[in-house]
């Protein structure tokens, strides 16, 4: 293998140091950062997810609340409650576990959370923020790619960077955060003609699909810095990202792994996110706009 490991694992270890420290000087001012879960139903993977996120508040320090729904729950109950949660001052996050039951609108109830509360990024605020250039809450996942990205010194300005998939909250927003630190972005989709032809000339190649394979070593321009998003199962239980890693890892510089490459970063910027919104509580750091 040509390529050098960007491991995610050891990169969140690193940031969940930093977080114990800001988390210390907020008790020194009497404030715990405080995460609330909101899980509707019950969907295995989405266990999964929370078990790892409370282990992680629990080793960081923050205090967190699991609030569950009933599967059949409606939106009134639960647009309710989030105005409770925005309104307790014990608590500095609020999340909703997706994906949500089908019966339930899923923008209504997260544009239901308050901005300066939303540690998944997704209100429109925290995404609007981001178009005018600046970053509030930014989506976890997009976030932890950046973080990977600075970790490993890997230059954006003015590098070609390109971004395959173009969802909400993975794709758009990391595109965005890459215009801002002076990359040259292009994002591909489902409809894009010719995919080989992008990431042929991309020396940033984040691909955020969910299609195991999509990306192999013949598409990736020699000594490109590579960033695998994409998690899937395969039949036979292996988890496996978008790029296939064997022959992707002989013609990259760098490469993130799957599973142990973005998926444990998202976890630690959904903490990060956490601390400093409870910061942001007592006026550390930038102020929220009122609203
Ligand atoms: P999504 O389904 O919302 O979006 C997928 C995007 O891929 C779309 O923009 C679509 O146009 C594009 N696409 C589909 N087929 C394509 C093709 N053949 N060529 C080019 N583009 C194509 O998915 P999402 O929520 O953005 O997630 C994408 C992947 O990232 C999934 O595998 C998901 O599991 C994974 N994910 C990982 C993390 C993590 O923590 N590592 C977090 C979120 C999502």
């Amino acid at each position: 293998m040509a390529a050098t490991l960007l491991d995610g694992a050891v990169i969140a270890q690193r940031v969940y140091a930093q977080l114990k420290e800001r988390i210390q000087r907020l008790h020194v001012r009497g404030v715990q950062p405080g995460l609330a879960v909101i899980l509707i139903g019950e969907n295995s993977a989405s266990r999964i997810y929370l078990k790892n996120k409370a282990q992680a508040c629990e080793v960081v320090g923050v205090h967190s609340e699991i609030l569950r729904f009933p599967a059949d729950c409606s939106e009134d109950e639960v647009v309710r409650r989030l105005q409770a949660l925005n309104a307790n001052p014990r608590l500095h996050g609020i999340l909703v576990q997706l994906p949500l039951p089908a019966h339930l609108n899923s923008e209504r109830i997260l544009q239901g959370i308050a901005p300066a509360k939303d540690v998944d990024g997704f209100n429109w605020v925290n995404l609007g923020a981001m178009v005018a250039g600046h970053t509030l809450l930014a989506p976890c996942t997009p976030l932890g790619v950046m973080t990977i990205l600075d970790y490993a010194q890997v230059p954006i300005e003015g590098r070609n960077a390109v971004v395959i998939g173009r969802s909400a909250i993975v794709g758009k927003p990391l595109a965005l955060m890459l215009i801002a630190r002076g990359a040259t972005v292009s994002v591909c989709s489902s409809k894009t003609a010719d995919l080989r032809q992008y990431t042929s000339m991309a020396d940033i190649l984040a691909v955020a699909v969910g299609r195991p394979g999509l990306v192999d070593g013949s598409m990736i321009k020699p000594g490109a810095v590579v960033i695998d998003v994409g998690i899937n199962r395969l039949p036979d239980g292996k988890l496996v990202g978008d790029v296939d890693f064997a022959s992707a890892s002989q013609v990259a510089s760098r490469i993130t792994p799957v599973p142990g490459g973005v998926g444990r970063m998202t976890v630690a910027m959904l903490l990060e996110n956490t601390v400093t919104a409870a910061e942001r509580s007592v006026g550390i750091g930038a102020n929220y706009p009122a609203q």
